[in-house]
């Protein structure tokens, strides 16, 4: 009985509409595919990209250089050296001398922007970037500085939506 079944089903090629059935229902169904770059998908105000280091209005920069970014990282991509310096408001305080990040160790955790107390460092939602050699991918603190420059007033409204669920 099996094989005849086998047998029959080969001879009407059944398998083979079985998958055209398929083919055609999809082919009137929604179209859920995403034609990237010019087509992209919503993001999440807690989209985690590329780091970038915040400043005050007046220009100041926010880290302390209490290190605890670098404390937490779990994959160690963080360098900090810290320094005494006098602030704008003519304040000594601690400020950074170096602060780099290695992407390519990074995993994206969140953790350092979750361990910062004065939201210096944070995660972007910019994931279009990348890196033709060796080096590129290793962001010191002028690169992040001027992310942070660049995407302050997208940080600044994700950090106040953030700020209401928490
Ligand atoms: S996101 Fe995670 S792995 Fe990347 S620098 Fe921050 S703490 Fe380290
Ligand atoms: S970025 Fe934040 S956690 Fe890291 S050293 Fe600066 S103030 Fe401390």
């Amino acid at each position: 009985m099996g094989l005849m079944k086998k047998i029959f089903n080969s001879l009407f090629l059944k398998e083979l509409f079985k998958g055209m059935s398929v083919t055609g229902r999809y082919m009137f169904a929604r179209k859920i595919t995403v034609q990237y770059p010019e087509e992209k998908t919503p993001q999440s105000f807690r989209f985690r990209g590329l780091h970038a280091l915040r400043r005050y209005p007046n220009g100041e920069e926010r880290c302390i250089a209490c290190k605890l970014c670098e404390a937490v990282c779990p994959a160690m991509a963080i360098v900090i050296e810290s320094e005494e310096r006098v602030d704008t408001n003519g304040q000594t305080s601690r400020r950074t001398s170096r602060y780099d990040i290695d992407l390519t160790k990074c995993i994206f955790c969140g953790f350092c922007e979750e361990a910062c107390p004065v939201d210096a460092i944070v995660e972007t939602r910019i994931f279009e970037y990348h890196g033709e050699k060796r080096g590129d991918l290793y962001y010191t603190k002028p690169m992040l500085l001027a992310n942070g420059d660049k995407y302050e007033a997208q940080i600044a409204a994700d950090r106040e939506l953030d700020s209401k669920y928490r």
